[in-house]
């Protein structure tokens, strides 16, 4: 199958490519705009299946070349992750948010309809239910978003599920797969792969390199939330069992049908957990400092991933927080500052 995946250069699009590609797909395209992604993953991708990755540097609001693309390579299906991902700097950039988010999938959907692709596996988050009435989440229960993140991915699923209805309409078969993410952690197995953001805002890799000594502490956002401990709660799934669910995800795509699903393991973990994890797996007290909560964040995130077991299959390696901070820990102990710029 050949595939085109948006974003590949990023965390989760570079992980997810590699699965596909050790799963033997015929062919991947790689399109990022380099923006936060990283040249040198592709890099990693190209070593790996030498022939049967092609890089495009672009944009996805580059409506031309999102469109001679697709005409060009007409894959089979598209992966699309790419996306600005950060809860605490939407809240004060919500307009970079949407214009990616929405602007993107909306250009890529144009594209996509002008190349007759039939299938979409989308990058959805848990950040669409906003504070939900009860835990654990299932995917019926209603989305009510509480930062930009989270809206402008809940418009992108409206636009997708409505692309999808048109399609149908007008006698298509465009069908689609919504994933939505709890949070996510840990590198691939073979180490050559990572997780690196600039700046890095997430809760393994701030509290390891406050381990490393590349930050000075790891802040805790917040220890008077209505939390066993007063931290939030976070469900971690690891990033090589998240890409697995884009492989079932695709596997689970039905012609004009758009169907959603949570993927988490369906434990949370409190900051303080998390913090407690890191710890162990560095052998040493990680220097941490309580601050005030950050903007934007729910208590407690935690999903009921039932569904996506069932009817798609996924089954999560991983359900504990240790190969997830080991891994993660091995990557940047090889990659201190990160990919090679
Ligand atoms: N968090 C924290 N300190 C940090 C980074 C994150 O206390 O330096 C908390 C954050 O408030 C949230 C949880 O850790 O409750 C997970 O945050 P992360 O940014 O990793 O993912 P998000 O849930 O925002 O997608």
């Amino acid at each position: 199958m050949k595939y085109l995946v948006t974003g590949a250069a990023g965390y989760i699009g570079s992980h997810t490519a590699r699965e596909l590609l050790m799963r033997g797909a015929e062919r991947v395209v790689a399109v990022d705009s380099l923006e936060r992604g990283h040249r040198a993953a592709i890099g990693v991708l190209e070593r790996l299946a030498p022939g049967r990755v092609r890089f495009v540097e672009a944009d996805i609001r580059d409506r031309r070349t999102l469109r001679e693309t697709l005409l060009a390579e007409r894959p089979d299906v598209v992966l699309h992750f790419a996306s600005f991902a950060l809860v605490g700097e939407s809240m004060g950039h919500p307009a970079m948010y949407w214009s990616c988010s929405a602007g993107g999938t909306a250009s890529l959907l144009e594209a996509i309809q002008a190349a007759g692709t039939r299938r979409l596996v989308f990058s959805s988050t848990c950040a669409t239910y906003g504070v939900p009435d009860r835990m654990p989440i299932v995917e019926t229960m209603p989305q009510r978003p509480c930062n930009p993140y989270g809206s402008a991915k809940l418009a992108c699923e409206t636009m997708i599920r409505e692309q999808v209805e048109g399609a149908r309409r007008t006698g298509g078969d465009f069908g689609a797969v919504l994933l939505r993410y709890f949070n996510v952690a840990g590198c691939s197995a073979d180490g050559l792969l990572g997780e690196d953001h600039d700046p890095e805002t997430h809760l393994v890799p701030s509290a390891l390199q406050a381990a490393l000594g590349t930050r000075p502490a790891l802040e805790i956002f917040g220890t008077d939330y209505p939390t066993p401990d007063g931290t939030c709660i976070r469900d971690y799934v690891h990033v090589e069992d998240l890409a697995a669910a884009h492989v079932d995800a695709v596997a689970g795509l039905r012609p004009a049908e758009c169907r959603s699903f949570n993927v988490g393991i369906g434990r949370g973990f409190s900051v303080r957990e998390v913090l407690a994890e890191c710890e162990r797996v560095v052998g040493r007290p990680i220097p941490a400092k309580i601050a005030p909560r950050r903007e934007g964040d729910p208590p407690e995130l935690r999903s009921d991933p039932s569904l996506v077991m069932r009817e798609l299959g996924w089954k999560p390696r991983h359900v504990t927080l240790a190969p997830m901070v080991e891994s993660a820990w091995r990557w940047m102990q090889a990659n201190p500052a990160g990919y090679p710029r």
